[in-house]
Order: C-alpha cells, then structure tokens, then sequence
C-alpha cells in the first residue's frame, strides 16, 4: 500500500506582516491541512488561546523539551524561546494532511535543511512603515524589538521558494492560495485541488 504523505509549508516574514491572517482563512476554507501549534515562553496576548495560538510555557520546561529532543528545531526570537513540535508535524503528514508552520526565518531555513521538499513561503510587507502600523494596532508592546529583525530577515527573502507582497490583503490571499495550488499540482498531479 503507497503510504500517504502530506505537505510541509513552511510561512515566514517579519513579525506582524500578516502571517497568520493568510494562514488562518486559508485553514478555514481548506479541510486536508492544519496548522502547527508552537511552543512559546513569550506571554500570552488577550485574544490568544492557548494551544490553538501556541502552547504557552516557561523557560525550564521548554529547556527540557529541547534536551528530550521534542523540536524539530527551535529559535530565540525577540528574547523568547519558539520551538516547532515534532511529533504533531510527523502524526499530520502521516495522515496525508498538508500542515502549516508559521516560524521565523532562520527556523524556517533549519527546516529546508532538513526536509529540502518544504515549500517555504516568504511574506514581505510593503514597507516598514506599514508593518510598524499593523504592530501598533494589533496592540504589540514590543514594536522596536520586533522592527530590529526587519532589515535581517528581508535580506534573506531570495532564499525562499516563494515571496508573497501582503499589500492588499485580498490580492495577497490570492496569490498565496494560487503558490499552494501550485505546490499541490507539482506533488498530487493536475485533478487534486
Ligand atoms: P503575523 O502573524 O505575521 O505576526 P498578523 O496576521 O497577526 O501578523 O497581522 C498583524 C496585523 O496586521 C493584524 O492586526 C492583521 O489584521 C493586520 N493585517 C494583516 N494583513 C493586512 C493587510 N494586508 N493590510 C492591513 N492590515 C493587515
Ligand atoms: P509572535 O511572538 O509575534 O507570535 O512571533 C514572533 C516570531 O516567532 C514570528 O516571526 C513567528 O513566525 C516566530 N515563531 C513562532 N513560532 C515559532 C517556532 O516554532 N519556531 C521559530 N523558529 N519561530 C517561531
């Protein structure tokens, strides 16, 4: 029996770009993909819950996690520890579901490392002054902090597979839905999607 494997696609772009808008109306309108659940020790936002927006922990338990070898890779960004879980990627592509990771840059170059197959996506805003307005109002606290990456993680743009301009947010779900058609058309053939 031909054993069924899902997709990796991996999201990423400086923080507050629109990453998981696009990643979350996508989930909505998709049944056969899901999202990656990270771990954090950075605190909880209001509107998040935890284990839909991440698992929430401290640095000692994180700390284990990474020495019993539970990430499939981890980063320190903006003074906190992030870490993508293993075995959740592993149990959903085993099923045959396309699963979505939305991690920094240099996590998300760990992972084509590792798993050259992943379709890494880039989201780029259309320029600084425009992310530092949607930081402020999705409320950050942390503005300065986050716009320190900015000019690290553009310069690292032309290594993804794929670059999505998030303007206008509609035209930019339009484009990353047609990469992920694309993506799926290469892997499971013309009829699939
Ligand atoms: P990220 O996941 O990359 O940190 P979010 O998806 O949380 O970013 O988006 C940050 C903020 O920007 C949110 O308030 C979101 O509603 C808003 N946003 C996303 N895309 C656009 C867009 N194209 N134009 C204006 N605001 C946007
Ligand atoms: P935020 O605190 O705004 O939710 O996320 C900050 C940054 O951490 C974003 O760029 C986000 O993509 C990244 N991030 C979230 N989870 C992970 C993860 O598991 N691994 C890595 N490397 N980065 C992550």
């Amino acid at each position: 029996m031909e054993i069924k494997k899902g997709l990796l696609f991996v999201v990423s772009g400086p923080s507050g770009v629109g990453k998981s808008t696009l990643i979350e109306k996508f989930l909505k309108e998709d049944k056969n993909s899901t999202f990656s659940v990270s771990y954090t020790t950075r605190e909880k936002r209001e509107h998040e819950k935890e284990g839909k927006d991440y698992y929430f922990v401290d640095r000692d338990t994180f700390l284990e996690m990474i020495k019993n070898g539970e990430f499939l890779e981890w980063e320190t960004v903006h003074d906190n520890l992030y870490g993508t879980p293993k075995k959740e990627i592993f149990n959903a592509l085993k099923k045959g579901m396309d699963i979505f990771l939305d991690i920094d840059v240099n996590g998300a170059l760990k992972i084509k490392k590792a798993y050259p197959w992943a379709c890494l996506i880039f989201v780029e805003p259309p320029s600084k002054e425009e992310l530092k307005k949607r930081l402020t109002l999705r409320g950050e606290k942390n503005i300065e902090l986050r716009l320190k990456r900015y000019d690290e993680e553009i310069e690292k743009k032309h290594i993804f597979d794929y670059n999505v301009i998030n303007d206008n947010l509609e035209r930019a779900y339009k484009d990353f839905v047609k990469i992920i058609k694309n993506v799926r058309e290469l892997r499971y053939g013309k009829n699939h999607c």
